[in-house]
């Protein structure tokens, strides 16, 4: 939760990172590379922190920040990677307008003993890679687009961000563009599923 700007709490549907996971962002594997020994430049999820500690602009007219900002260079390939129990390959769900130029993938895990969607935003693309299209199988290190700006222009960066979709909803029966909607999917802090390195 957090107070907007008149002073009200917002409450949202957030998860955070469970205690088991290891919290250095550096343990994970991205879909960009993180050179060894280079600081891994990040700016992290942080709905799980005090209002204070959220990243909510100037006039706190946003929320916090719901993924990680991984910075590359330009035109870094950007490569689909197999979350953490995950079942079969991800599918395209969405390639066009979201956060700028986005690719958006959808994952079924087993957790639990029982199987569970998620989907993967790579947000502010440069472009979307050749053959990427909605209903498309990608595989472990397929290149779904390169780095860019569109969205946050300056800002050369990969926002990457995971949620979990709700209990009961059916991705085929949803427009695309509406996965981000709060009834359709749960904000999820990406260490949960992240393959570890
Ligand atoms: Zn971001």
């Amino acid at each position: 939760m957090h107070h907007d700007k008149r002073g009200h709490l917002r409450t949202y549907d957030q998860i955070p990172r469970r205690p088991e996971r290891p919290a250095d962002y550096a343990a994970y594997r991205y879909p960009v590379p993180v050179a060894e020994g280079e600081p891994l430049r990040v700016s992290g999820y942080d709905l799980n922190l005090p209002d204070s500690d959220q990243r909510r602009g100037r006039k706190l007219s946003q929320v916090g920040h719901g993924g990680v900002d991984l910075l590359a260079p330009r035109g870094t390939e950007v490569r689909v990677v197999a979350l953490e129990h995950q079942d079969g390959d991800a599918e395209v769900l969405l390639a066009g307008k979201l956060f700028g130029t986005t690719v958006v993938t959808r994952h079924t895990l087993r957790e639990a003993g029982r199987l569970r969607e998620y989907v993967v935003l790579y947000g502010h693309l440069a472009s979307v890679a050749p053959g990427i299209e909605p209903g498309r199988p990608v595989a472990d290190g397929t290149v779904v687009g390169y780095v860019g700006d569109t969205g946050s222009e300056g800002i050369v960066h990969l926002h990457l961000e995971v949620r979990r979709v709700r209990d009961g909803v059916d991705l085929a029966k949803v427009a695309p563009e509406r996965v981000v909607a709060g009834e359709i999917a749960v904000v999820c802090d990406p260490r949960n599923v992240l393959p570890l390195k």
